[in-house]
């Protein structure tokens, strides 16, 4: 694609793109001057579906006109509200229905994936993360090694970037787990590092653990909805995500969460277990032994939080139209759009820490404010500008392709390229 720099280079796209009527199902949050803010935080905060109140206040109508009856009556039972709701996530994350389930949120499906894939012994006990992975999950997992009676200091394997380097080589993944293997127990890494953008090789990393005899997760809150996965062909053992990000359920949206196949019957498996894991079939008989379903919703605790569920419903239904094939290849377009116009602003003021690879990223690129503080990114924001910033020295900009256009990346760099002044 051969772009150019100008504002009817960006119409032209947006008039061209297939998915230019998706911008129009999304609510966009209002600048002070009454205009529509620039809206490039999708890997934040997703924005509100037109159709997500209306899916709330159905399940509103059912709980006021039917009651305790709506659990299995009205056109969406509120005990099966979640089941689409995994058969259309387990297409986005290239999976099985029977793989995924929507329930709880993310830190806490990460908590529950641990204590049936985390099983350290004496001489395999130590889990690999990235170095700068999100806080959550750097405090669930070394809170996890402790439960175990494990020193983090000893068990926790962290990958960083080479001396000098934003991102983490694959090769030295590979390597670590390669040599260290025989001692991991675990490899708990960010599908897509929030901070650098960076997208790991999943395939490869799940296939060098395996060989090693390792366990392998992903948490995927910055991958769902935004990268291609093809998480059950990867033989990935489990994954989580959060659906609020670039899955617009709403903040604290309910979570996703993915248990590969081969570990779906398995008995042997600890687990925490609820009620709402239970076999369906006997799940009102009431008795007390605990029979798991044989699908991710084995690991579901408690009955569905359907209000919330809902808001997702609203989501889901635009991406099952879309399609995350069509949804990614605009996706790229548009990310190399931005970093197109970026690499064309005369300045040394700035400079992309994501990946040049289109494979390697998603929807964001963190962009390094040299020889600044956060003033750039005041000057940007009080212009309408909705983006994110992140200590010390980092801008990240996400245009969701669902609803992002070109125009909208333009319109952003040129407010970039007054606030340089160049
Ligand atoms: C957003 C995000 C979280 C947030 O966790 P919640 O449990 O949803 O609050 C955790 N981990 C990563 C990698 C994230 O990007």
């Amino acid at each position: 694609m051969e772009y150019k720099p100008t504002r009817e280079f960006a119409e032209e796209m947006d008039q061209v793109d297939p998915l230019r009527q998706y911008r129009n199902d999304f609510y966009f949050p209002k600048h002070s001057n009454g205009k529509e803010a620039i809206y490039l935080c999708g890997n934040s905060l997703g924005l509100q579906p037109k159709s997500a109140k209306s899916h709330i206040l159905a399940v509103l109508d059912d709980w006021r006109d039917l009651g305790v009856k709506g659990h299995f009556e009205g056109d969406n039972p509120f005990a099966t509200y979640h089941e689409d709701l995994g058969a259309k996530m387990a297409k986005i994350v290239g999976a099985q229905k029977d793989e995924v389930v929507a329930m709880n949120s993310l830190t806490v499906n990460l908590h529950f994936m641990m204590v049936s894939f985390y099983n350290p012994t004496d001489t395999r006990f130590k889990v690999i993360i990235e170095k700068n992975a999100f806080p959550s999950d750097q405090y669930a997992v070394k809170s996890q090694i402790e439960f175990h009676g494990f020193d983090p200091e000893e068990a926790l394997l962290e990958i960083e970037p080479r001396d000098g380097e934003d991102l983490i080589r694959t090769e030295d993944i590979l390597d670590l787990i390669s040599n260290k293997g025989q001692e991991i127990a675990l490899i708990m890494i960010g599908g897509l590092n929030y901070y650098t953008g960076q997208a790991f090789e999943i395939e490869k990393i799940t296939k060098a653990g395996h060989d090693m005899g390792c366990l392998v997760g992903f948490d995927l809150a910055h991958g769902a909805g935004n990268l291609e996965l093809n998480l059950h062909d990867w033989g990935v053992d489990f994954a989580v995500w959060c659906t609020y990000k670039y899955m617009n359920s709403g903040p604290g949206g309910i979570a996703g969460c993915f248990v590969h196949e081969r570990h779906l019957k398995r008995k042997d498996l600890k687990r925490f277990a609820g009620w709402w894991g239970h076999d369906k079939a006997t799940r009102f008989l009431m008795d007390d032994t605990f029979v798991p379903i044989p699908s991710a919703e084995g690991w579901q605790m408690s009955n569905e939080t359907v209000l919330s569920m809902a808001a997702l419903k609203a989501s889901l239904e635009i991406f099952d139209e879309v399609g995350m094939k069509a949804l990614i290849k605009k996706s790229r377009l548009l990310t190399a759009y931005l970093e197109y116009l970026i690499e064309s602003l005369d300045t040394n003021r700035i400079q992309i820490v994501s990946p040049k690879n289109a494979t390697s990223r998603g929807a964001q690129l963190s962009i390094r404010v040299l020889k600044s503080d956060k003033s750039l990114f005041k000057i940007i924001s009080e212009k309408g500008v909705i983006a994110d910033w992140r200590e010390p020295d980092v801008i990240r900009i996400a245009p969701a392709p669902l609803y992002n256009n070109f125009s909208d990346v333009f319109n952003f760099v040129q407010i970039l390229k007054e606030a340089l002044g160049v």
